[in-house]
């Protein structure tokens, strides 16, 4: 089946299913700048190992390396807009074609892009909290002069060091966004595997609850993933390219 096959196919499904759901990752939004960790040039991997810097256990021994990493991760997500990807998700939303988005990306692009239901299993940088206290803070604040101090973000009321919340490698996902997550996977009879490789577990669960519901899956992605032989289809594109297509088919034949 060529690309446009393939659309059209995703676009019919779309239009019966009474319960559509996206699962997304990083690879939607390498097209709004913000790279995944898989591809060679992403920079990513380049000057720290992601799985040791970015570790619950890597931040507790040294935050400063933490922090030194993620600075221009942090930069770039505060600076990127939606792309035609997350502005396609959430126009399926408001049409009424996706009951709601579950991410693996902590950039909020989705809630930029105006989706509403939006379950962020690794979390986000618009809270973060102190690693002793544990007084909530707004992390958008704290990211903000951390970019142009350099300063570790520190705890307004005992001074500790403010952890973003963002899930690091090793912590465990926050409980009550898995639960809702997994339970509208089970309720799910189309998935749209967006932008990922489904290799960061627990997360990519999540398209398999689905398909054991006996949901129909679509996958869209740049390379190919672990799911593809089990897919209805795959489409292999820039997701940022090919959902605006799909929405265009969906909204023609509405
Ligand atoms: P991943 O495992 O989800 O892999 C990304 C996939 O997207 C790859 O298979 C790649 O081929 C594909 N891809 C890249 N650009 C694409 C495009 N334009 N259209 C379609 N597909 C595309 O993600 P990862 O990079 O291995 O990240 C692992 C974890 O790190 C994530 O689960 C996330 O928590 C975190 N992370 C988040 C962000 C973000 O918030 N944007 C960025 C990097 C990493
Ligand atoms: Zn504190």
């Amino acid at each position: 089946m060529d690309t446009a096959d393939s659309i059209l196919k995703a676009a019919s499904l779309l239009r019966t299913a009474t319960c559509a759901v996206a699962f997304t990752g990083a690879g939607i939004s390498t097209p709004s700048g913000i790279p995944d960790f898989r591809s060679p040039n992403s920079g990513l991997w380049a000057t720290a190992d992601p799985m040791t810097v970015a570790s619950i256990f890597g931040f507790r021994a040294n935050p400063q390396a933490f922090f030194d990493w993620v600075h221009p991760l942090a930069e770039t997500i505060m600076q990127a807009k939606p792309n035609a990807a997350h502005l396609a998700l959430a126009r399926f939303e408001q049409l009424g074609h996706l009951a709601g988005i579950v991410t693996q990306n902590i950039d909020m692009l989705h809630h930029r892009a105006g989706s509403k239901i939006v379950h962020e299993l690794h979390g986000h940088f618009r809270e973060a909290t102190c690693t002793h206290c544990f007084r909530t803070h707004d992390g958008e604040v704290a990211l903000r002069e951390f970019l142009i101090t350099h300063q570790i973000p520190r705890c307004k009321s005992c001074n500790s060091v403010l952890k973003p919340n963002v899930i690091l490698f090793g912590e465990q996902l926050p409980i009550e966004t898995l639960r809702s997550a997994q339970a509208m996977a089970k309720r799910a009879d189309l998935m749209l595997v967006i932008g990922s490789s489904l290799e960061v577990a627990p997360a990519s669960e999540i398209p398999l609850i689905a398909r054991r519901g006996g949901a129909k899956t679509v996958i869209i992605n740049l390379e190919p993933t672990l799911l593809d032989l089990e897919a209805e289809i795959v489409i292999q594109g820039d997701a940022s390219v090919v959902l605006p297509d799909l929405l265009r088919s969906v909204e023609q034949t509405n």
